[in-house]
Order: structure tokens, then sequence, then C-alpha cells
């Protein structure tokens, strides 16, 4: 089929390539030049594993074409998604004006029965305005709205989109249906087809319940950390209910990125809008707030003044396997650390680039390795939890330290071996156990 994708960031390009990788025919469109300057030129301006191969396979191939001519992008698709950004307001509730640009944008350039498919995540109700504002642009467009929510994770975007766990389908028309299965025909998964409002209310709902499930286990680390309990273990016991599953039980200093603290906000805003009020979303807010305030006490307690301390950060980037550092927890936690006057030495082995164009950066030592960050530190922070940092030299990380403190605000490492190897360690959830000196 022929398909455009209107928003070419991490989950438009990453779709588009996907699309375009099972065969059909695809155009990126993005109204970012340089963005698109560089595609054209075979960059790929964003880290997702597997995604610059497949990207350069496929315009090779002449199935991936990049373009930033929005008009030229709906003429040429026969189903139009748009993956454009929807950002949060100072209230929580979402910035729709992208979408409803992309939606003035696409109405005078439809020729043809077109589907237009929101990809981007949106409250409920946003379909209907959609379909709205073409109609009033372009009263005789023939065209269907569509909601398809995107369930891909930053680290692992292409085999989440090669492989999905469901497609949800919102759709009140069976010609934009039928359009639709023809889309994903090609991908094994199960599809729900549900009407537009409940396709949207999906998304929100689903990244509510997993930020929900992650507060749950930090809340319960303060419970183990105040008992002489071990939050891992209590974790993997209450994983082991197939009910409840172990995945999003893992205990840190708090969920971070470009979705959750968004849609959590989000979905908060809608349901206030309704008139149903959701409070119980509100905790765990609460919860991720002070998951971090706990751990930058806990720094604060050891190292008692953290004005002029050296202090190494491992991991910027918001989760392990991106260079995404949007809404990072681990850049919270540099700015508080930098506000109380400690001097910041960081290592990421992706999002260094992303991270030099923070407002922080200028305050930031950026290091080129793990190594290098922790040379002189009075105390390493593990911020985010990439594989490699389980497999430096520790003894020698302990040997260029100034003292042998860390904090591992991921529970990455394992207690017993960073004591052996001299450490002062302290974990989430895990601290009775090894206490500090
Ligand atoms: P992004 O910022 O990486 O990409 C959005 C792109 O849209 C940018 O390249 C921007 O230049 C482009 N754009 C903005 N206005 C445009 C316009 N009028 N015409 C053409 N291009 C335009 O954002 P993202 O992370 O890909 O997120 C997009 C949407 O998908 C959001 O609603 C987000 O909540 C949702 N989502 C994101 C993820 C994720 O992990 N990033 C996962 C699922 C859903």
């Amino acid at each position: 089929m022929k398909l455009s994708i209107i928003g070419s960031g991490y989950v438009g390009l990453t779709t588009g390539a996907c699309f375009a990788e099972v065969g059909h025919e695809v155009l990126c469109v993005d109204n970012d030049e340089a963005k698109i300057a560089r595609l054209l030129k075979g960059e790929i301006p964003i880290y997702e594993p597997g995604l610059s191969e497949m990207v350069l396979r496929n315009v090779a191939a002449g199935r991936l074409r990049f373009t930033s001519d929005t008009h030229e992008g709906v003429r040429s698709g026969d189903v139009i998604f748009i993956a454009v950004p929807t950002p949060p307001q100072a209230d929580g509730s979402v910035d729709l004006s992208f979408i409803e640009k992309v939606a003035r944008e696409i109405a005078p350039a439809i020729d043809s029965y077109k589907v237009v498919v929101d990809k981007s995540t949106v409250p409920v109700k946003t379909g209907e305005k959609v379909a709205e504002t073409i109609r009033r642009y372009a009263p005789d467009a023939d065209f269907d709205v569509v909601s398809n929510p995107e369930f891909l994770r930053e680290g692992s975007a292409v085999a989440d989109l090669m492989q999905p766990d469901r497609i949800v389908i919102g759709v009140n028309s069976d010609r934009a249906l039928a359009r639709m299965q023809k889309v994903y025909e090609p991908f094994v998964a199960p599809v729900l087809v549900t009407d537009i409002n409940s396709a949207e209310l999906i998304k929100h709902a689903a990244n509510s319940f997993l930020a929900l499930k992650i507060s749950y286990i930090n809340a319960v680390s303060a419970i183990c950390e105040a008992s002489g309990a071990d939050v891992l273990k209590v974790a993997e016991g209450i994983g082991m209910d197939k009910r409840i599953g172990r995945s999003f039980l893992n205990a840190g200093i708090g969920y971070g990125g470009s979705c959750f603290p968004k849609d959590l906000a989000a979905f908060i805003a809608i349901a206030d809008d309704l008139g149903v009020p959701f409070d119980l979303l509100k905790e765990v807010q609460h919860i991720n707030t002070r998951q971090l305030d706990r751990f930058v006490k806990a720094i604060r307690d050891s190292l008692w003044v953290l004005q002029e301390k050296t202090i190494a950060v491992w991991g910027i980037a918001f989760k392990p396997h991106t260079d995404d550092v949007r809404c990072s927890v681990a850049v919270d936690l540099v700015e508080r650390l930098l506000a109380e006057g400690a001097r910041v030495r960081v290592h990421d082995p992706k999002a260094m680039d992303k991270a030099r164009q923070l407002p922080i950066a200028g305050r930031i030592e950026f290091c080129e390795s793990p190594e290098e960050a922790a040379t002189g530190a009075e105390a390493l922070v593990i911020a985010t939890e990439w594989p490699e940092y389980g497999q430096v030299d520790f003894a020698a990380v302990r040997a260029a330290m100034q003292a042998p403190l860390v904090f591992d605000g991921r529970n990455l490492l394992d207690p017993l071996t960073m004591k052996r190897f001299g450490f002062n360690y302290r974990g989430i959830g895990r601290a009775p156990a090894l206490p500090l000196s």
C-alpha cells in the first residue's frame, strides 16, 4: 500500500521504516527541513537499535522516501498517519495544536478517498475534532478518521513494531477498516477493532497503568527500606502471580521519558475535564516525585554537604538503549545535584550528544567512559540501567574514586559483589541489609 507519515520523529520514522520493511511504499514527511535534509543524506537523527540499517535498506530498495511537503504526502498516500508531538501544557492537559495544524494542512490536499490515522497519543474525542477540522477546511473531502495508538517502547521500537503485543484500530467505517486491515496484514499480532473513542482511551489507560505499577513497587521499596526487606525478592514474589506479572515491578528513582509523565498528567486532566476525577493517578505522580526526593536525601545524608563534591552520574538517557533525554529522571537528578553545588561528571553510552543540548549542559563535565566519570568522584550514582555498567572493572573504578560510595538508582548491581570490591553500596529498597558506614 502507499502510506504517508506526517511527523518523522521517534514514532513516525520507526513506523515508516517498519511499514516499508514489510513491503509498503512509505513517504515520511516532516516540517523540520534540517531533519529531512539529514535523512535524505542517509543520516538517522535518532538512535534506536536496528533502525539505521532498516532505514538505509528500505531507502535503497525504493520503498522509503522523505519530504518536507505535507501536500505531497497527502496526495501520494492511501493512508495518512499523523505522528506529531502532543506535549503537555502547564496544567497537564495536552497541547493539541500540532494535531490541529496537521489536520488543517491535510484538508486542502485531499484529492481522493483518504484514511487519516491518528498515531500520536491524544485525548479521547480527538478523532472527532480532527474530522471536524478537515471538514471545516475541505467540506467536500472524502475521508475517514481512524485512531491507531502506538505502543512501541523507545529502545526496542523496531522489535515492538515488527512483533507488537496487539494492534488497536479505532474506526467507524467499514471502508477505513478494510484499508487498515490491509496495512497490518503482514504483521502477526492480535488486532482489536474498537470505536474511535475507546481506542484513544486505551493508550492513556495503558500507560497510566504501567506508571501505576512502577509507583506501586517504588512505594513498596520505601517500606522495604524501613523494614529490612529486599524489594527485589518482594517484586519476584509478587510477580510470580500470573495475574500480576513481573514486568514493571522494578524499583528505582522513578519513571520519566517523553510518554509516562505526560500521558499520566493528560489522563488526570481528561478525567477532571469529564467530571470524573482520577485521584489514584495523582498519588502515582506523588510517589514518583517522592522517590527522587528520597534518593537525593540519601546522597545528602551520606555526603552531608553536596557543595563542591564531585559526583559521577552513569546514564543520562531516560532508559537504556535509547539516546532520548526528554523528561529523563537522570536529568532531574543531575539538576538537583548541581543546584546543591555539586560538580557532576556524566557518562552515557548513547545519549551524550542529546545531553550536550540540554540547558544544564554547560555546567556538566561530559566523560568518554564510565571509568573516566568516576575518576576523583566522592560518589557514583547509577541513574540509567545500561547493561554495560554492570560489566565495568569495578576494582579500577574503586581505585580511581576518592570515596567508595555507590548509589544505585536502578538496582543494576549486586550489593554483595559491590561490597566485596570495597564499596559502600546503596540500592533502592534494599539499603538496610547493607547499611552505609
Ligand atoms: P518526536 O518529537 O520525536 O517527533 C515528532 C515529529 O513531528 C518531529 O520530527 C517534528 O518535527 C514533526 N512535526 C511537528 N509538526 C509537524 C507538522 N505540522 N508537519 C510535519 N511534521 C511535524 O515525537 P515522538 O516521540 O515521535 O511522538 C509522537 C507522538 O507519538 C506523540 O503523541 C507521543 O506521545 C506518541 N508516542 C510516542 C512514543 C515514544 O516512545 N516516543 C510511543 C508511543 C506514542
